[in-house]
């Protein structure tokens, strides 16, 4: 049998195992403490010399690699990363003057087939482990030298809400005090709106929530984003009223300005209107273009009267620009040109796509 990635384990799963191995619990706080300190050679941890030994032969001590690493103009690095079954993730690194935040992947692809997503394109070719995500963190912290990452956004590949299971448990090891001690305003989940998950996530794990809202009509927001069907609007809302609320902004709606698609004066009205009784700020991203689709971004004219009309109305509606535009930073972008550049059909980017598809059933 392969032996178990060594991220995966929670500090419970550690105490299991030390003490299956004889020794006391408290060597596992030392062996997690060390791990996401960043060291990946149990040979410098402060442990007795049988078990180390017994470490190495039992875990998989190794991250992703860094495949392809592009710096935009705008100071933010876009990495592609590759898992150990040769899988490509994304994950941009955006230090800016009083944070470092990195925006990391939850899936390999996702399901959820939002119209204007060029990961939805690629549909779900897995989840990830638990410690598939945590190891995004622990390559950025080996990048930045001196400093560490001090936010977390899932706004990378995949719907994270989709991998429940694997992103709480990243999420409680992100925010533990005894793990990588992340404040919970610091960690954004955004999702797509799964409302049972979402309500789950703030009994299990309260962390900062955005919603990719995009357009306040159900039935266009159903044809952009197949989950309204599911969970329309009303729905969401209610899940959202209910949602423990962490920050001074209460949750953020992320808004893809699409011209003549949902930049109107006519939705900037019913957004008001859907956000009347709710904490929320609005993120309004002008669209990033992807190459063989239609849709363009919204004007700048067309966006400027879209954001006055919300903040004449005290909806905080800040203009997003998606970092790291020159390197395709939108999610999805840069794993399907790396393959454009290796000539493959980005339809095939996973050849063993079945396969795995089936396993993670
Ligand atoms: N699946 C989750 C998180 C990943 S997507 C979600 O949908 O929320 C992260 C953000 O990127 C979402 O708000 C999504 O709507 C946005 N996005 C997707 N494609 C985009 C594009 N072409 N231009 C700008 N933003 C995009
Ligand atoms: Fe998936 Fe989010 Fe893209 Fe929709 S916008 S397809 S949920 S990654």
């Amino acid at each position: 049998m392969e032996r178990p990635f060594y991220l995966d384990m929670t500090l419970d799963s550690w105490t299991q195992w030390v003490k299956a191995q004889g020794f006391g619990a408290f060597v596992a706080k030392q062996i997690f403490e060390w791990i996401l300190k960043g060291v990946q050679d149990p040979q410098r941890f402060n442990i007795s010399k049988d078990l180390k030994k017994i470490l190495v032969d039992s875990f998989l001590w190794v991250l992703p690699t860094i495949d392809t690493r592009l710096k935009s103009s705008d100071g933010s690095t876009k990495y592609l990363l590759k898992l150990f079954d040769g899988k490509f993730i994304e994950m941009v690194l955006m230090p800016s003057m009083d944070r470092v935040t990195l925006c990391i992947s939850s899936q390999v692809g996702c399901r959820m087939n939002c119209s204007f997503c060029q990961t939805g394109k690629m549909g779900l070719m897995r989840n990830l482990t638990s410690g598939e995500i945590l190891s995004q963190i622990l390559i950025a912290n080996q990048e930045l030298q001196d400093a560490k990452v001090t936010n977390i956004v899932f706004m990378g590949m995949g719907e994270p809400l989709d991998n429940f299971h694997e992103v709480v448990k990243a999420l409680k090891i992100m925010t533990d005090p005894q793990g990588l001690q992340l404040s919970k305003h610091k960690v954004t989940v955004s999702t797509s709106g799964l409302v049972p998950e979402i309500a789950a996530l703030g009994k299990e794990v309260a962390v900062s929530l955005a919603i990719s809202f995009h357009t306040p009509f159900d039935e266009e927001r159903s044809s952009m984003m197949p989950v309204n069907k599911t969970y329309p609007l009303d729905v969401l809302k209610k899940a959202l009223l209910e949602y423990p609320v962490q920050t001074r902004h209460g949750i953020t709606l992320e808004y893809v300005m699409i011209k003549d698609k949902n930049d109107s004066l006519r939705h900037a009205k019913a957004l008001v209107k859907f956000a009347h009784g709710l904490k929320v700020k609005v993120n309004l991203i002008p669209l990033n273009p992807h190459p063989g689709s239609p849709m363009e971004p919204a004007l700048a004219e067309n966006l400027a009267t879209f954001q006055a009309y919300l903040e004449e109305r005290s909806i905080s509606a800040p203009v997003r620009y998606s970092r790291g535009q020159d390197v395709s930073a939108a999610c999805g972008q840069l794993a399907v040109k790396r393959k454009n550049e290796l000539g493959v059909d980005p339809r095939l980017l996973w050849r063993d796509r079945r396969s795995v598809e089936r396993s993670t059933k």
